[in-house]
């Protein structure tokens, strides 16, 4: 079991896209004796010196590693991608609010 989340994108300190290995909490469930699920995942960020998550669902996985591939691709200063990244991740967060 790992202790850490395994960054599967983004080398962008303050936003990445995790997934963790969960604990359903059924009694008779696999996961019980240590063999967690896993494919949930999580959008992590830094909010005014505090982590946040959210969790995303499956089909908003390819779009968010999309938008985030674009944030990277940008050659802007280290402050605009700043920028942008944050407000593209106002723009899934508020998806997935309307969920
Ligand atoms: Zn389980």
């Amino acid at each position: 079991m790992q202790k850490t989340l395994p960054k599967i994108r983004g080398k962008k300190p303050n936003v990445g896209l995790y997934r963790q290995a969960v604990r359903c909490g059924k009694l008779n469930c696999r996961c019980s004796s240590g063999e967690l699920h896993k494919g949930y995942f999580y959008l992590m960020w830094r909010e005014a010196g505090k982590q946040r998550k959210r969790y995303v669902p499956l089909r908003f996985v390819a779009e968010l590693r999309a938008a985030m591939d674009r944030i990277r691709s940008r050659r802007d200063s280290a402050e605009e991608r700043t920028r942008t990244s944050l407000a593209e991740l106002r723009e899934v967060r508020a998806r997935l609010r309307a969920l």
